[in-house]
C-alpha cells in the first residue's frame, strides 16, 4: 500500500498498530479512510503473525460494512476476505450463533422482530393482569430496550417509587425474557447484551474471542452505547489494541441510547490511549465546508475544530424556497435530471431528508420523470401484510417454536382453523407446559376442539413438516414457490384485495421475497439457510430494492433521512424540507440538547456533499390533510451569506421578466464569464424562477 496517500497525521494513526488509539475529527477529514488503511497496513506488516481472522471493523450499519470489505479486497485482493468487517449487531449475532447455548439458549435461535417483541409483551401484562389496552406495549418495550442499551437491566424497585409504566415495566421484564428464550429467539438489543454476558461468565469463551480478535477498530464511534462499549471492553483484553474513530459533531443518536461521553472519555476506559487530530478536508469545496463550520460552530460546550481544504470556491449552496412539498419535490427532479444530463451519475447523487415521510412526494417526481432512485431505510416494504404473511412462513419452519409466527399463519390462507381451534389449543398448551406446537401435535387427544379441527391441525403440522426437510436441501427460492402455491397464497392475498391493482401489489411483493431469497442464495452460496435469512433480514434494515425496470440500470439516485447518510459523500445534495418543526424536527426544540443534536444533524447534512448543495424548504406543507404554512429552518440563518444563493420559486411570473428573473439572467451571464465553479450570484440577491 501507498502510504504516501495519506496525510502525516493519517500516516502515524494508520502505523500506529500497538495500543488504544482515537482519532477524533470532523467530517470528511479522511476517519473512515485511515480505517481501511490500517487493515491493509495490518493485513501487510503482519504484527506478530497477526492475519486477516485476527482482525474485527464495526461499522454503523450493514451498507458501510459491505462498502468496506468491498473496499478492502480491491486494496489488499483476496487476503482481505478473512477479515471480519460488520455491525456491533451483526458481530453479537455471529458470537451467539456460535456460543449461545452456553446461556440455554438453542443454536439455532431467531431473532424477534418488533412485531413478535409487542406480541411478547403483550401477553406478559395480561399474564400479570395490566391491561394492554390502558398502558401501551410500545412503550414499555421502549423502557426495556433502553435498559439493554444502557447495560443496565431495570431492578426490581420498592413498591411506590417510579411513574406507572416504570414498574409495569419491571413487572413484565423478566416475563417477556422467559418467554423469547422459550421460544428460542433473542430480541435486537440481545445481541450486545448476550454477548457481552458470555465474555463476562465465561473465561475460556473470553480467551477465545480475545485471542482470535487481536485488532479491533471501531468507525463512527460517537455513536455507540454503553452496551456496545461494554462489549468493546471486554472484547480488547489486556492488549487493547483498539482503534476508535469519530467526531463529537456528528453525534446524532443519543435517542436511541448513544452516549458522546464513549468517545469524550475514551481515555478513561482504555488509558494510555494516543489521539490523532484530522484537520485536512478531503470531501467538500471550500463553500460547502464554510457553510457546515459556521452551522455547527453555534453549538455551544464543543470541542473546538479547526477544518480546511485546498479545494478552493465552488457553486454556492442553493436555498430554496418551493410553494409547497409537491414543487419541491418537482423542482428536485428537475435540477437531477439537468446534473445528470451535464454528467453527474444518479449514483453520485442523494436526497436526504428529516423524516421518513419526505421521500414519498419525492419518489413520485423521479418516477415521472423516468428517472431510478433507491430509497434505504424505510422499512415499508416488510410491513406489507402479505411479505410478513411469507415470512412467518419461513419463521414457523425454522422454528416451530414461534408462537407468534405459528398464530399469523396457521390460518393464513383460510384452512378452517379458527379462533376457537387455536384458543383451547393455547389453553392446553399452557396447562401442560409444552409448546403450542407441541399441544398441535397432541390435538387427536383433545375432545373439546370443534369437529374436525384436529384433523386440519395435524394435516397443517405435516405440511410444514415436510416443508422443513425441503428446505434443508437449499434451493430456498425454489421451494418457497413449491410452497406458496400449493398452499393457494397468491390466489388467497389476491382474493383478499379491495382492488385488482391492489391485488397486483400484493403479488409482487410476494414476488419481491423471492428475488431477495434469489439474490440472498447467490451471495451466500452452499450457506445459505431459511435460518441465514431470517437473521440477515433481521439485521438488515436496508429495504429491498424497488425491482421496476427503470432507465439508468445500476445506477439510482439515493433517498435517505439525515440519520442514514452518516459516512456517505455524493457530488450532488438534496437537503430537503429545511422548515422549522422539520430541521429541527418539532419534538427537538424544547430543551437546549435535544436542539444541538438537530443542529449537529443538519451539520451531518450538509457535509455529505463534495460538489453542490441545494437546500429546499416548502412555504406551505400539507399535514395531515390540511396546508401548514411553514416558517425558514433557524439553520439557514447561519449560512454566511457569501456562501449561498437565494431563490424564490414563488415569484410571480408575469409576460415580461420580473426584477428577480433580470436578476437571475444577469447573474447567469456573470456566472458564465467566471468560467468554472463558483461566480454564482452576488450574496444576498435573490435567483428568479427556474427549470420550470
Ligand atoms: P465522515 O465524518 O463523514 O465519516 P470521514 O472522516 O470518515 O468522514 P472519509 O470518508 O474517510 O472521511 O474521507 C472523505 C473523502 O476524502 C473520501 O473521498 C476519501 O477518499 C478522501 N480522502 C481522505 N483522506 C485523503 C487523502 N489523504 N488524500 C486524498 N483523499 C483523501
Ligand atoms: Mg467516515
Amino acid at each position: 500500500m501507498d502510504l504516501s496517500k495519506l496525510n502525516p497525521p493519517q500516516r502515524e494513526a494508520v502505523t500506529t498498530l500497538e495500543g488504544p488509539l482515537l482519532v477524533l475529527a470532523g467530517a470528511g477529514s479522511g476517519k473512515t479512510r485511515v480505517i481501511t488503511h490500517r487493515i491493509v497496513h495490518l493485513l501487510n506488516e503482519r504484527p506478530f503473525g497477526a492475519s486477516a481472522r485476527n482482525i474485527l471493523a464495526v461499522t454503523f450499519t450493514n451498507k458501510a460494512a459491505t462498502e468496506m470489505k468491498e473496499r478492502l479486497v480491491k486494496m489488499a485482493g483476496p487476503r482481505a476476505q478473512g477479515v471480519l468487517v460488520c455491525t456491533f449487531h451483526a458481530f453479537g449475532a455471529e458470537m451467539l450463533r456460535e456460543d449461545v447455548h452456553r446461556l440455554g439458549w438453542p443454536k439455532k435461535f431467531a431473532i424477534a422482530d418488533m412485531g413478535d417483541q409487542l406480541s411478547l409483551i403483550r401477553r406478559a401484562m395480561r399474564d400479570h393482569k395490566v391491561d394492554d389496552r390502558a398502558f401501551d406495549a410500545r412503550k414499555v418495550l421502549t423502557l426495556i430496550s433502553k435498559a439493554k442499551n444502557s447495560g443496565q437491566p431495570p431492578s426490581p424497585k420498592p413498591e411506590g417509587i417510579g411513574d406507572d409504566y416504570d414498574l409495569i415495566t419491571h413487572l413484565v421484564y423478566p416475563s417477556y425474557q422467559l418467554a423469547l428464550k422459550a421460544q428460542g429467539s433473542v430480541d435486537f438489543d440481545d445481541l450486545l447484551v448476550l454477548p457481552a454476558r458470555l465474555l463476562r461468565e465465561h473465561e475460556d469463551l473470553k480467551a477465545k474471542y480475545t485471542r482470535r480478535f487481536r485488532y479491533l477498530l471501531v468507525d463512527e464511534f460517537q455513536d455507540t452505547n454503553l452496551a456496545q462499549m461494554d462489549l468493546l471492553r471486554l472484547l480488547t483484553g489486556e492488549s487493547m489494541n483498539v482503534c476508535a474513530v469519530g467526531d463529537d459533531d456528528q453525534a446524532i443518536y443519543s435517542w436511541r441510547g448513544a452516549e458522546v461521553k464513549n468517545i469524550l472519555q475514551f481515555d478513561t476506559y482504555f488509558p494510555g490511549t494516543k489521539e490523532v487530530r484530522l484537520e485536512q478536508n478531503y470531501r467538500s469545496m471550500q463553500v460547502v465546508l464554510d457553510a457546515a463550520n459556521a452551522v455547527i460552530a453555534k453549538n455551544p460546550e464543543r470541542k473546538p475544530k479547526r477544518m480546511w481544504t485546498d479545494r478552493a470556491g465552488g457553486a454556492r449552496i442553493r436555498v430554496v424556497k418551493c410553494p409547497n412539498d409537491e414543487e419541491e419535490a418537482r423542482y428536485v427532479a428537475r435540477e437531477i435530471e439537468k446534473h445528470i444530463a451535464h454528467g453527474i451519475p444518479a449514483d453520485d447523487i442523494a436526497v436526504l431528508y428529516r423524516t421518513n415521510g419526505q421521500a414519498r412526494p419525492v419518489e413520485e417526481a423521479l418516477r415521472e420523470k423516468g428517472i431510478g432512485y433507491e430509497v434505504v431505510g424505510g422499512s415499508e416494504f416488510f410491513d406489507r401484510s402479505e411479505v410478513k404473511d411469507v415470512i412467518a412462513y419461513f419463521k414457523v419452519i425454522a422454528n416451530p417454536k414461534d408462537e407468534v409466527s405459528l398464530l399469523r399463519i396457521v390460518n393464513v390462507p383460510a384452512r378452517g382453523i379458527g379462533d376457537v381451534t387455536m384458543e383451547r389449543l393455547h389453553t392446553h398448551a399452557r396447562g401442560q407446559g409444552v409448546s403450542l406446537w407441541e399441544a398441535m401435535e397432541r390435538s387427536e387427544g383433545y375432545e373439546d376442539l370443534p369437529t374436525g379441527a384436529g384433523a386440519k391441525v395435524r394435516e397443517f403440522l405435516r405440511m410444514i413438516e415436510r416443508y422443513r426437510g425441503l428446505f434443508e436441501g437449499g434451493n430456498l427460492a425454489h421451494v418457497t414457490r413449491n410452497l406458496l402455491e400449493e398452499i393457494g397464497f397468491k390466489e388467497a392475498a389476491r382474493a383478499k384485495a379491495v382492488s385488482v391493482s391492489s391485488g397486483d401489489k400484493k403479488v409482487k411483493s410476494v414476488e419481491q421475497v423471492l428475488t431477495s431469497l434469489e439474490n440472498f442464495e447467490k451471495r451466500e452460496g452452499p450457506k445459505a439457510s431459511l435460518l441465514t435469512y431470517l437473521n440477515r433480514l433481521s439485521l438488515d434494515t436496508r429495504q429491498e430494492e424497488d425491482e421496476d425496470e427503470l432507465p439508468g440500470g445500476n445506477r439510482r439516485v439515493t433517498l435517505m433521512t439525515v440519520h442514514s447518510s452518516k459516512g456517505l459523500e455524493y457530488r450532488l445534495v438534496f437537503f430537503i424540507g429545511m422548515e422549522e418543526d422539520l430541521m429541527p424536527h418539532k419534538g427537538m426544540q424544547g430543551e437546549p440538547q435535544n436542539l444541538e443534536e438537530e443542529r449537529r444533524l443538519c451539520y451531518v447534512g450538509i457535509t455529505r456533499a463534495k460538489e453542490h448543495l441545494y437546500l429546499t424548504r416548502a412555504a406551505i406543507r400539507v399535514k395531515r390533510g390540511k396546508d401548514v404554512p411553514c416558517t425558514p429552518s433557524r439553520f439557514l440563518e447561519d449560512l454566511p451569506p457569501e456562501t449561498v444563493e437565494l431563490i424564490d420559486l414563488e415569484a410571480p411570473r408575469t409576460g415580461a421578466p420580473t426584477v428577480e428573473e433580470k436578476n437571475f439572467f444577469a447573474n447567469l451571464k456573470e456566472r458564465f464569464k467566471a468560467k468554472g465553479p463558483g461566480g454564482g450570484p452576488a450574496p444576498g440577491t435573490p435567483g428568479g424562477p427556474r427549470g420550470s
